[in-house]
This record gives structure tokens, sequence and C-alpha cells, in this order.
């Protein structure tokens, strides 16, 4: 079934058009990965699915339901959709444990319930003995697994990743894009991932979105899409 289904989706910031008028759709638990040049709009894309920012034109539908359109849109926080950035952005003044917590206390969870939850979590992240350190005591891959980790924990129907792995070296980059791939076929999580990474787009995608200046030019399996005349 169909997840995410975006329609003729147009955005333009002053007389720029980034977003040319883009449709495609994210099937129930399929990883896809949006790659481009630089300023090609997979940001601005990426924002319009996140609900942090409005359409000009078109729509975007989540399980059918009708979230971003130029005459209204649903709240980040009420889609279902979680994000994980590029910078992490963990809370650097709060323990691992805390910041893989905090959606689930927002939610009201009872601790028992939030600490099996935060202890599965660490589990599948390989987080285990780092609950009490703070961000900045962790190294970067650490980090952006913390981020994961918290990312997953309020069970999105819907993963975004912004460059994920952007800020590692690359021996991490090629560890953590197999790793993440195989973590969130396992838990069934649906993927919209932006990279300017082709290898991590190709190790990562069920399908991938390959655009050029604010509008689509290919969307299809890697293999297809990398496949030389
Ligand atoms: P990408 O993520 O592929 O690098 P973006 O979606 O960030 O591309 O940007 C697409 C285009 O829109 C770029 O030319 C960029 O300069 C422009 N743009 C993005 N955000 C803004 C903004 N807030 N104001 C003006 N122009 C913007
Ligand atoms: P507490 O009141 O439990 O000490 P915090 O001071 O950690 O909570 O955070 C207060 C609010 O500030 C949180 O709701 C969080 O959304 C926001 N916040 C804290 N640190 C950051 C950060 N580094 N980036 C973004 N938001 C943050």
């Amino acid at each position: 079934p169909l997840l995410l289904d975006i329609r003729d989706v147009k955005k333009h910031y002053g007389k720029f058009q980034a977003l040319k008028g883009v449709s495609l759709d994210l099937r129930e638990g399929e990883i896809i990965s949006v790659l481009g040049p630089s300023g090609c709009g997979k940001s601005t894309l990426l924002q319009l699915v996140a609900g942090l920012a409005k359409p000009d034109g078109g729509e975007i539908l989540l399980s059918g339901r009708r979230i971003a359109s130029a005459s209204g849109m649903v709240p980040p926080e009420k889609r279902g959709v979680n994000m994980v950035f590029q910078d992490y952005a963990l809370w650097p003044h709060m323990s691992v444990f805390d910041n893989i917590a905090y959606g689930l206390k927002q939610k009201k969870m009872d601790r028992a319930a939030i600490r099996a939850k935060v202890e599965e979590a660490l589990d599948l992240l390989r987080l285990n003995g780092l609950q009490d350190r703070l961000p900045p005591q962790l190294s970067g891959g650490q980090q952006q697994r913390v981020a994961i980790a918290r990312a997953i924990v309020t069970e999105p129907r819907l993963m975004l990743l912004d460059e994920p792995l952007s800020n590692l070296d690359m021996r991490l980059r090629i560890e953590m894009r197999t790793e993440m791939a195989v973590l969130f076929r396992r838990l069934g999580i649906s993927v919209f991932h932006v990279t300017h990474d082709p290898e991590e787009a190709f190790a990562m995608a069920d399908r991938l979105l390959i655009m050029r200046e604010g509008a689509i030019d290919q969307f299809a399996s890697p293999k297809a899409c990398f496949r030389r005349p």
C-alpha cells in the first residue's frame, strides 16, 4: 500500500522556482533515496514532507490523508513523521537516555515503558553503556546513532533522513549506511532519504529519485538509474 503520495508539488522562493511540479509515491516499508546536485531542490522537498515549509501548489498525502497543500498543512508533530539531521541536533545538556526518551515523555508514556523502549533502542543501535553520557562526550558515529535511536523509538510511520552521514568520515559512512538500511528494513520503517552521495543512495535505496533543477530526472531502482547506455 501507498504511504506517501506527492502530487505535482511546487515551491518557489521569490521568483525562483525551487520545485517545478514534483510527483512521486512511496510504498509502505520502502526506502527511497533522493539524489542530485546541490541546489536541485532536495532539501526543499524534504521540508515539505516534514511540515517545515508549505507548498505553493499540489498536495502531499500520508496514508491517504492530505497533510499539505497551498491552502493548509498539518503541523510536523502531528504527521507521525520523524527526522534525522546531518548535524544530529541532539540536546547537548541532556544524557543519551534523556535524548532518546524525549519523544516518549512528550507522549506521557509511563516510566517503566519508557525505560523498556529506550533500552531496546540502545541495544538496536549498539549504544549499551553510553546512556548516562552527554552527547559532546560521544564520537560522531555514536552521536548519529543516538539521533537514529531517538527517531525510531516513537515508531514513526515515516522516517526522514537529511544527509544523515555527511559529517562522518568515510569508513563510518560505509559502515553506517549498511547498518541503517538493515535496521530500517528489519523494523519495517519507511524511509525518505536525502543525500548528495551516490554510493550512500545506491547502498540504501529500493528506489532512487534523481532530481535536476527542481524536477525529477529519474525515478527507478538504483540499478536501472545507474545503468549506462
Ligand atoms: P538542495 O537540497 O538540493 O541543495 P535546496 O532545496 O536546498 O536544494 O535548494 C533549492 C534551490 O532553492 C537553491 O537554488 C536554493 O538556493 C534555493 N533556496 C532554498 N531555500 C531558500 C530560501 N529559504 N530562500 C531562497 N532561496 C532558497
Ligand atoms: P528541561 O526543562 O528538562 O531542562 P531542556 O532545557 O533540555 O529541558 O530543553 C528545553 C527545551 O528546549 C526542550 O523542549 C527542547 O525542545 C529545547 N532544546 C534544548 N536544547 C536544544 C537543542 N540543542 N536544539 C534544539 N532544541 C533544544
